[in-house]
Formats: C-alpha cells, sequence, structure tokens
C-alpha cells in the first residue's frame, strides 16, 4: 500500500518506514484488544523511550489512514512490542478486531520523543483514558518510586478490566465515568489537583485524553506550576 501525501510529507520529515508481522491477538475486553507483533527492525534502528508511538497505515477502500499507536513492552533483544487498542467504530479498531498470527502492517516512525525529567519530580499527576493507557502505563514504569495520582476516564463498564498497571504503594488510581463529553473528568481534575499539589516546583502533570478535554485540563494545571514548560506535557489523543 502506498502511504499517500501523508507518507511523502513524513518521508521529507526523515520518517523510517518499518513493516510489523502479528503474531498473536487477544481480546482483553469487548472495548480493548492487545495485538503482538514482530519488529520488522523498528527496535534495533530507533531505540526506546517511554510512550514511544508510531504511525500505523490502516487501509480502508484502498485509501491509507494513519493513525498513531503507543508500543507496548517493547523487547529491543527479541524485536517485539505488543499493541493495545481502545475498541470503538474506526479503521484501526476494524484492524485490530480481525488481526490474525502472519498479517502485517506498514508503520512509520517520526515524532515521538520524551524524556523523564532528572532528577525526579516530587509528585505525579496523570490523565488519561483506555486510548492513552499504553503511555501511561509506560510512564509510570519510567517515573519509578515518584508517588503518582492517575485520573483515568472509563466510557464502559468493562474498563473496569482494563490492563492497568499501577502499585497501590505509590500511586492512587481514580476512575471517572466519561459525561458530558469530558466535563465530569474536567471538574475533577480541576477541583482536586490544586489541594494535592505540595509544591508547585516539585510536580509533573502529564495529560493525554481527548483534544477538548486535553486542552481545558492542561489551562487548569499550568498555573500551579512554577515551569510549565518543563513541568506540563499534554498532548490530545484523539478527536471527539
Ligand atoms: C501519540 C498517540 C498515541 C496513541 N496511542 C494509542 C494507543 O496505544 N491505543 C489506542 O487505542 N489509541 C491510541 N491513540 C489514539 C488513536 O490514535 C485514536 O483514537 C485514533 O483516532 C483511532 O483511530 P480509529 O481509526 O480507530 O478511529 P477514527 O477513524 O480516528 O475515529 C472514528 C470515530 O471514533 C471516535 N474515536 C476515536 N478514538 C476514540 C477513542 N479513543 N475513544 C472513543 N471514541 C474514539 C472518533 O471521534 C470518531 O467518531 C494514540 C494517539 C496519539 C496521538
Amino acid at each position: 500500500m502506498g502511504h499517500g501525501w501523508e507518507g511523502a510529507v513524513l518521508k521529507l520529515l526523515r520518517g523510517k518506514d518499518f513493516t510489523f508481522t502479528v503474531t498473536g491477538a487477544e481480546r482483553v475486553t469487548e472495548h480493548y484488544a492487545r495485538v503482538d507483533f514482530t519488529d520488522g527492525g523498528l527496535l534495533a534502528a530507533a531505540g526506546t523511550h517511554p510512550t514511544m508511538w508510531v504511525r500505523v497505515w490502516f487501509s480502508r477502500s484502498g485509501r491509507p489512514h494513519q493513525r498513531a499507536y503507543t508500543l507496548v513492552d517493547p523487547d529491543p533483544v527479541a524485536g517485539t512490542f505488543s499493541l493495545e487498542f481502545a475498541l470503538h467504530p474506526g479503521v484501526a479498531g476494524d484492524w485490530a478486531r480481525s488481526a490474525r498470527p502472519g498479517d502485517t502492517i506498514d508503520a512509520t516512525l517520526q515524532g515521538t520523543a520524551f524524556t523523564v525529567p532528572d532528577p525526579l519530580p516530587a509528585q505525579l499527576f496523570v490523565v488519561g483514558d483506555a486510548a492513552s493507557l499504553p503511555a501511561v502505563n509506560s510512564l509510570l514504569d519510567a517515573f519509578g518510586p515518584t508517588p503518582a495520582t492517575l485520573w483515568l476516564e472509563t466510557q464502559h463498564p468493562s474498563d473496569e478490566r482494563l490492563p492497568v498497571r499501577v502499585d497501590p504503594v505509590r500511586h492512587e488510581l481514580r476512575r471517572v465515568p466519561r459525561e458530558s463529553g469530558g466535563e465530569r473528568l474536567v471538574e475533577e481534575v480541576r477541583s482536586a489537583l490544586p489541594g494535592l499539589v505540595k509544591d508547585p516546583s516539585g510536580a509533573y502533570v502529564w495529560i493525554a485524553c481527548d483534544t477538548v478535554t486535553t486542552r481545558a485540563l492542561a489551562a487548569h494545571a499550568r498555573p500551579l506550576l512554577t515551569a510549565p514548560r518543563r513541568q506540563l506535557h499534554a498532548l490530545g489523543y484523539w478527536r471527539p
């Protein structure tokens, strides 16, 4: 499959192309799937970092559609990783629902980057949902001993069984059902966060929900931090 004008632009930006091969697929819940891959040389060429994501090319009616997905448990020695899909109507979810061992899919690596602050912050605050859960899990892992509060917006009763990798000793998980297009989540974080931040210079805030919710949450978090450009990472993961 050609990748159209988007693929041409990514080539100009020095995007690197890889082909992944499916080795296994598991339906974690009715709305969440994990697909395992061999990496086509990706990890040896690029290394790994927390929240690392790739631009995967899905095809519908012969046309390419690029969607971002986060690497789960990348293993550079074995050359393997998984992707986890929050399932909803869409070209990516349709592909994941029917993925079988031996299937292949193209991806381009361009734009992903994340550096864990050094020294680690005293507190980590994370706001995400099923789409950003793979990134959230890698982030909690990368921030090691840092105590964290995680707000996870849920959309389905089965989200109770999402693979959230929290450690009850250092992480507090607050599940928030999605209501009014994310407004309930914004309200809960807005009212709780100011009281939770102990030191405006020692907190790190990471937000990845839908684009509208992410923008609103970032606006509330920014004034609570001494150096928001260093202490706040906010990226909309999907368009409502
Ligand atoms: C850096 C980055 C990393 C990402 N990593 C992951 C990942 O690891 N796993 C993952 O599942 N997603 C991830 N996403 C989000 C994913 O790229 C989007 O959800 C994408 O729109 C899915 O494409 P689609 O073809 O399934 O649906 P689309 O064709 O884009 O949209 C179809 C319909 O579904 C709705 N929709 C799209 N996404 C969601 C959602 N999450 N929940 C509810 N409704 C939705 C849209 O509003 C639209 O109405 C990531 C996004 C970014 C920016």
